[in-house]
């Protein structure tokens, strides 16, 4: 890639996070933020998309939609990874689990932010070619297991938050237990290819659990587990 490229590159992100900007202040009536977090613009400005879709894609990447990755999935709208990550509050020093690493691009954004995050797919390929680029790129503090997301990960368990990128009929408990008290799980619920909502369930210190729905949305669903 040439210098000229990655400026164009660069320009076209400042231009995202713009747009995704923008739709926060649109979107703030549902989901109570008004602006992104300086952390998340931060990682929406420098994670380059464009290495995360496919070949042939690269003039798409930093347009706010979602795009196909292969094997029937998506790597999800620029807003839409943006408040997902601003949802789950992730904090320097933490812990966080994701669900449907896909093309590794919410993995990436995560990584800027957290300590470390363990993510889980299971489409075989998807999760390899995944762990491969997030590798080429220098991203030593990601984890990739090829697995069922449903049951979480119990061996590096409990997580400061838990990020659901596939639509799940409803909340898995073994997610929930998953949670440290204060942590927050960030999944979309609902019927596949059906309205869906953004939930987002807190752990309180007691190990109660507060629900709060923020905007409807369209994932793909997650597959259940052999
Ligand atoms: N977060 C991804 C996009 C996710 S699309 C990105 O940034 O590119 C949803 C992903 O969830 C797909 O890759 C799909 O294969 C995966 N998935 C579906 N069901 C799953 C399950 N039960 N466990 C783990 N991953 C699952």
């Amino acid at each position: 890639m040439s210098a000229a490229d990655a400026q164009d590159y660069a320009g076209q992100r400042a231009r995202l996070v713009a747009e995704v900007e923008a739709m926060y202040a649109d979107t703030r009536m549902h989901t109570g933020l008004a602006v992104m977090s300086p952390q998340v613009r931060a990682a929406l400005a420098k994670v380059e998309r464009h290495r995360f879709v496919p070949g042939g894609q690269q003039a798409l990447a930093y347009r706010n939609h979602p795009l196909p990755i292969g094997s029937g999935q998506t790597i999800s709208q620029p807003y839409i990874v943006a408040l997902s990550t601003d949802l789950v509050a992730p904090q320097p020093g933490q812990r966080v689990l994701e669900i449907g690493t896909g093309s590794g691009y919410q993995a990436a954004m995560l990584a800027e932010i957290v300590q470390k995050v363990y993510s889980i797919e299971i489409v075989p390929s998807l999760g390899k070619e995944a762990a491969e680029r997030l590798k080429t790129l220098g991203y030593a503090n990601i984890e990739v297991r090829i697995g069922d997301g449903y049951a979480g990960w119990p061996e590096q368990a409990p997580f400061d938050g838990i990020l659901v990128t596939a639509a799940a009929p409803q909340v898995p408990q073994a997610l929930v237990d998953q949670l440290k008290p204060g942590g927050r799980l960030v999944i979309p619920v609902g019927a596949a290819h059906d309205a869906q909502e953004l939930l987002v369930l807190t752990k309180r210190a007691d190990g109660t659990i507060e629900r709060r729905s923020v905007l409807p949305v369209r994932f793909v669903p997650l597959v259940p587990g052999k």
